[in-house]
């Protein structure tokens, strides 16, 4: 996909033909499949997997109960190393984001949210995850930082399941939520996106219950309707941040290929078929925030029985949008509600979260100058 400003397609050549396989990119049958055609018993997988995922050993030579044949010929197939981290900001009890530098030197966030208020209709005292699923983004929405640069790469299923144990590791917190909210556009990495879940959800992996992961998407139409087909019950936010085709085209270059009436349809089978929808929308000042918009939402809202987050537009350095006051946030929310329509306006200052993703990566980009280590790889 080659959509909006800036794509530049600067696909790192040594990342990775020659590279080796991330051993957190495997599921239970690779690595038993792997393991047999050495010679090695079904059982060895699961063990494999318990270091991995309950111990969380950083290398194979922990892994004390394996033949030490075995543990060298892992050492020689699979990357076991985990992503550095480059910077961390933010403190237990705020919002924590963390700059993470992939073998490859490239850049990626996560960010941790220590407890997300009614963010998507979970318990308050949950611990979010917010991860990146591409380095930048190809869609180009603008008012988003980590569309700015354009798309680089896809992440490997691992390279998106070791944010959340680095995160953990880091932080000493347990993760029990995972929103793909940070950078890229989680559906346009579909293959590498359902292998991450099924790592996180696994009870050999992660074991981060489906309902507790939320894929959320700029409106990707055909991998809408693929998703219906997947049995997996993670739930599926759509961006929407305008309800006429005038609107969204404006700020979405995607609504330009998937428009409003391509993308309902495909959200109706996807409801049909499976589950709700939630909708998010950010809130822009003079841009997708009138009433006539809150109206058009809410009939687009009821014909999916879909909740909706509005969310305040939290400001990116260099862009020139920016929220619209709190009376008229209200007034919209309030016209949602007129029309029976469930929605939350987001108060809090420091949730701005998964908002915010993309730009601390932008941020020390911009800060090359003055690089963050005195070398890199
Ligand atoms: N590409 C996917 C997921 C990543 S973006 C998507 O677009 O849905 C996650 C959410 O953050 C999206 O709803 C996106 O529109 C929103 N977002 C991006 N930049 C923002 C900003 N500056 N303020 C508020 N929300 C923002
Ligand atoms: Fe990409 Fe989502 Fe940002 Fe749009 S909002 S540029 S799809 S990350």
């Amino acid at each position: 996909m080659q959509v909006g400003r800036g794509y530049t397609p600067r696909v790192n050549s040594e990342v990775l033909p020659s590279a080796k396989t991330f051993i957190h990119s495997l599921g239970l049958e690779d690595l038993t499949a792997h393991l047999g055609q050495h010679g090695q018993p079904a059982y060895r997988a699961k063990q494999v997997m318990d270091w991995l995922y309950e111990k969380r050993v950083g290398s194979c030579d922990e892994m004390t109960d394996l033949p030490q044949a075995l543990r060298t010929q892992l050492a020689a197939d699979f990357e076991l190393r985990a992503p550095e981290t480059v910077r961390v900001l933010g403190s237990k009890d705020t919002t924590q984001k963390f700059l993470f530098r992939l073998r490859d030197g490239n850049l990626i966030e996560s960010v941790l949210i220590p407890a997300s208020p009614a963010l998507y209709g979970e318990r308050s005292d949950r611990r979010t995850i917010c991860v990146s699923s591409q380095v930048g983004c190809a869609y180009g929405c603008k008012f988003c930082a980590s569309g700015l640069d354009g798309w680089t790469r896809n992440l490997d299923a691992g390279e998106i399941v070791q944010q959340l144990m680095a995160v953990e590791a880091q932080s000493g917190e347990k993760i029990d939520n995972v929103v793909f909210m940070g950078m890229g556009e989680p559906l346009a990495n579909l293959k590498n996106l359902k292998r991450a879940i099924q790592i996180i959800n696994a009870p050999w992996g992660l074991e981060i219950g489906a309902r507790h992961i939320t894929v959320s998407t700029s409106g990707l139409a055909p991998q809408i309707r693929e998703l219906a087909e997947d049995p997996t019950q993670f739930r599926l936010a759509l961006s929407l941040h305008g309800a006429t085709d005038e609107v969204r085209s404006r700020i979405m270059p995607v609504n330009r290929k998937y428009n409003l009436k391509t993308l309902l349809e495909a959200c109706d089978y996807y409801v049909a078929k499976k589950r709700r929808i939630m909708f998010e929308y950010i809130l822009i000042a003079d841009i997708n925030d009138t009433e006539e918009q809150a109206h058009a939402l809410a009939k687009i809202a009821r014909r999916l029985s879909a909740k909706i987050n509005l969310i305040p537009y939290n400001t990116v350095e260099g862009l020139a949008w920016s929220r619209p006051s709190r009376a008229r946030q209200e007034r919209f929310h309030a016209i949602l509600r007129e029309h029976g329509v469930v929605s939350t306006l987001r108060r809090e200052k420091g949730h701005d979260i998964a908002a915010a993703c993309g730009q601390l990566r932008l941020q020390a980009k911009r800060e090359a100058t003055a690089p963050l280590q005195p070398s890199t790889p």
